[in-house]
């Protein structure tokens, strides 16, 4: 029989995170019980049948015994049975707490309001190709306990907000926020909480990468911690940065030194460029060689549902951002696409709406001005986006994803494209976003 450790270790949501969290604790010998308030959970199946469970409500009296709470990101930590344990003195951690305890290999530590994913996969692929033995996910794909079973040497996770809300001294190797705009303000009650949260991914840090575009990504930390950034402007030594030709040639550079043509990248639009140096910033942090993570960048295609080209009808191009799912998000594709058919007088119809998440529309106001010709609005905050934009472009309504992409092709032409990026999230009308951009392919797909 395996001697337990220590007191009870309560998984606070089943889910994804909370499942690899039940079956971590149980393979090194804690004691464990899982509570959600979900009657049958996802992932209940793939629990250990010695895990003491409580389902249909979040159990208060097993939150209540547990030495330590391990709270699932999707839960917010202000709901009163969390309180409850809190004014008793019971440790709340996330499942990142966990892992940082577990293991002393280097960790990557990625946030930022969009451009995670993204950041996370390409400079994964970096480590990979330059022979690292490492382990990518968190909140992207696998969860952050199951990673350990890889034993890697260096770990690079994706962290959301709601994680870092409840991970104290992550100690990263290297951390960067990329970007800071609106979201989540539902849970967070504002930017300010919102930034909190996210700037706990610098406590403890070694060295940090932030961007010289978003004065909001850089942290207070010490000067003795070695800072590089990156940005859409011309570099000094040192930093990361674009340098552009009479002739428009934009290109990736490290101080006056020029790496490689923008044009040389299958990712496409200046956002994905600040990824790209992002990326090459994190790579120089856990000494990548330069010629290796060049090489990856000019292989990698980018992540579905991202500003991903579907098809060509009649000269309209059809693009699924349906990870657009807020304000930042959505304006980098508008002003992306909508930059890049200008000179050829094409104009974007853009499929907006869904659950708005407390965000602030009129941000989308000059892009839409600039770039749009129409914008078809779906899903339940459709009055308050109508609101938020009115007077900025033509507006339509649709009650279907297919009605929409019908009413956009009745209103475009050759050289215009058509762009699923509602900056909302999908859960009103969706599984998720995954399933709503899919539904848009179909969709598209079906278009004669
Ligand atoms: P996240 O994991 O943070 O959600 P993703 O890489 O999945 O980030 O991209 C989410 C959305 O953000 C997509 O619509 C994508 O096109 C957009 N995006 C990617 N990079 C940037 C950036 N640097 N600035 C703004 N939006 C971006």
């Amino acid at each position: 029989m395996l001697i337990q450790r220590g007191g009870l270790k309560v998984v606070a949501g089943l889910g994804i995170s909370g499942v690899a969290a039940v079956n971590f604790l149980h393979e090194h010998s804690y004691r464990v019980a899982v509570t959600d308030s979900r009657k049958t959970p996802p992932g209940h199946e793939q629990i250990p049948a010695d895990v003491q469970t409580s389902f249909g409500q979040l159990d208060q009296e097993l939150l209540l015994q547990a030495e330590e709470i391990v709270i699932s990101p999707g839960l917010d930590p202000k709901i009163p049975e969390i309180q409850a344990a809190i004014a008793q003195g019971i440790p709340v951690v996330s499942e990142i707490q966990i892992l940082r305890r577990a293991t002393d290999k280097p960790i990557v530590a990625i946030t930022g309001s969009n451009a995670k994913s993204t950041v996370t996969t390409l400079i994964g692929l970096m480590a990979k190709d330059a022979g690292k033995k490492v382990a990518v996910g968190g909140n992207l794909g696998r969860p952050a306990l199951d990673l350990t079973k890889d034993d890697p040497e260096l770990y690079i996770l994706e962290l959301s907000s709601f994680q870092l809300e409840t991970t104290s001294n992550l100690n990263a190797e290297v951390a960067v926020v990329l970007n800071m705009s609106e979201d989540h303000l539902d849970r967070h009650g504002d930017m300010f909480g919102y930034h909190t949260a996210k700037h706990r991914i610098f406590q403890g840090v070694k060295k940090v990468v932030f961007n010289r575009d978003d004065s909001l990504t850089r942290p207070l930390v010490p000067d003795t911690t070695p800072m590089q950034s990156f940005g859409l402007n011309a570099p000094d030594l040192n930093q990361y940065g674009i340098l552009k030709e009479d002739n428009g040639t934009m290109w990736l550079a490290r101080g006056r030194e020029r790496l490689l043509k923008s044009a040389d990248m299958y990712i496409q639009g200046t956002h994905n460029v600040a990824n790209a140096l992002a990326c090459l910033a994190l790579g120089e942090a856990i000494g990548l060689p330069l010629d290796s993570m060049l090489e990856t960048l000019k292989t990698f295609k980018g992540l579905e549902h991202r500003c991903e080209f579907v098809k060509e009808v009649h000269g309209v191009r059809y693009y699924n951002d349906s990870k657009g799912t807020n304000i930042g998000a959505t304006l980098a594709a508008i002003d992306g696409l909508g930059a890049a058919i200008e000179p050829k007088q094409g104009k974007v119809a853009i499929i907006l709406g869904g659950q708005g998440k407390g965000q602030d529309f009129t941000a989308l106001r000059e892009s839409l001005s600039k770039y749009a010709k129409v914008a078809v609005l779906i899903g339940e905050d459709r009055p308050i986006i109508e609101a938020a934009i009115q007077g900025t472009t033509t507006l339509l309504h649709a009650e279907s994803l297919k009605e929409a992409v019908e009413l956009c092709q009745q209103h475009t032409q050759a050289n215009d494209v058509v762009l699923l990026s509602p900056a909302c999230a999908s859960f009103d009308m969706f599984k998720g976003y995954s399933e709503r951009g899919h539904q848009f392919v179909e969709c598209v797909n079906t278009l004669a």
